[in-house]
């Protein structure tokens, strides 16, 4: 058939942990734990099942469980969306992601993000008929230039995709981003999708700065989070998305197509764990900090220049000293002939990208990063 995505081939996630397998490589490219989440988690869902919460959940999701992430929110924001008609649960953001920019993008509507920008989002804008105008942001702080953002929206300007703390380049948004943010796009009839996924991974001295705690942008905002990241459990695929009543009316109707409703006992076992254990989210900082504050160390002997890490458990290396390689083929050789899988920045942009940089995760076991920057210090 004709294609509708020409351009695309299968994501970088899976093209990674694919050549990662196949050459036995310590897998640090496509972002996920190799440790278990809590066991009071994995207690709760069997406990669900056998209680025989096996049928679909309600289509917007489990009530125990939009009521704790109402909860979680006013704690953490300033502001109780309803749990009734602001919050959605999505499978995985990913879902989040597609059914929100599906519900808001109409043919010929720009819709402006910032490269290197995670790879979900522009096939999502393409499917729709939008046109994706990409701000390239620049390593090492990769912040916006709001001059520049300005020059780039247009009354087809239907929405604005931001992501903090930021996948791939690990640096977070300010509240002054916000401001800005709000400035330029007051006068206009546009909409934010805030993806915040890693919310609680953030190291920066005044914590994640969501768009939900800003009075005026969360009312045109659909703010993405998603427990698998929170709880170590990516392979769940819950999450969910928080915004206004109208708003999340329009997301409901792609979201009841797609997959109409989430996993039920997951939803109820992760509505018990926010609830009994909120000191896990609380505490997700200093957990990850400490992992990324020993790779960090364990690399410093090493050739890579290790950039910046504010947020996320992601980790960004210039290999300028090391190889002139592309990034792209130098991650397959690293995966090959060091047995390191990372992830190649320059698939995240739209302009031809010309630093040398890759990406390492880092949600790992001590005994995983030591091996891995063993093997990285020698190259
Ligand atoms: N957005 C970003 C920035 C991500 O890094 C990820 C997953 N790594 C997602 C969305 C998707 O999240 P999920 O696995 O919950 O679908
Ligand atoms: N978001 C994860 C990452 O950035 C991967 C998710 C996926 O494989 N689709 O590595």
């Amino acid at each position: 058939p004709e294609s509708k995505l020409p351009a695309l081939g299968t994501t970088i996630f899976t093209q990674m942990s694919q050549l990662a397998q196949q050459h036995q490589a310590i897998n640090l490219s496509q972002g996920f734990p190799d440790f278990d989440g809590p066991r009071y988690l994995q207690e709760r869902l069997a406990f669900h099942v056998a209680n025989g919460a096996n049928q679909y959940a309600p289509m917007t999701g489990v009530q125990a469980l939009r009521e704790a992430i109402a909860d979680k929110t006013a704690g953490l924001y300033g502001h109780k969306p309803d749990a009734n008609t602001d919050i959605t649960v999505t499978a995985g953001a990913t879902e989040a992601l597609y059914a929100a920019i599906t519900a808001l993008v109409r043919p010929g509507d720009e819709v402006i993000c910032f490269d290197p920008s995670y790879d979900s989002y522009a096939p999502a804008v393409t499917l729709s008929g939008g046109v994706l105008k990409r701000i390239a942001l620049q390593p090492p702080f990769f912040r916006v230039d709001w001059e520049e953002f300005a020059t780039l929206l247009s009354p087809r300007t239907r929405l604005v995709i931001l992501n903090t703390p930021h996948n791939p380049s690990a640096t977070v948004w300010r509240k002054s981003d916000y401001a800005a943010l709000w400035q330029a796009i007051k006068q206009h009839e546009v909409y934010v999708l805030s993806d915040e996924v890693y919310e609680h991974i953030c190291f920066a001295e005044e914590g994640h700065a969501s768009v939900l705690a800003h009075p005026q942008l969360r009312e045109r905002a659909v703010a993405v989070s998603s427990f698998g990241k929170t709880f170590h459990m990516t392979g769940w695929k819950v999450g969910y998305c928080v915004a206004p009543a109208a708003l999340s009316a329009e997301l409901r109707k792609v979201h009841q197509y797609l997959t109409f409703a989430v996993n039920t006992p997951a939803q109820l076992a992760i509505a018990d764990m926010l609830r009994a254990q909120p000191e896990h989210y609380r505490e997700l900082p200093d957990f990850y900090r400490a992992r990324r504050d020993r790779f960090v160390q364990a690399l410093a002997d090493s050739r890579f220049e290790i950039l910046p890490c504010e947020g996320t458990y992601f980790l960004l290396a210039d290999y300028s000293a090391i190889s002139d390689l592309d990034d792209v083929s130098f991650c397959q050789w690293l995966t090959k002939e060091v047995g390191v899988a990372a992830i190649p920045l320059s698939v995240f942009c739209a302009d031809p990208f010309p630093h040398k940089l890759i990406r390492l995760c880092f949600a790992k076991q001590e005994a995983t990063l030591d091996a891995a920057a063993e093997r990285l210090c020698k190259v």
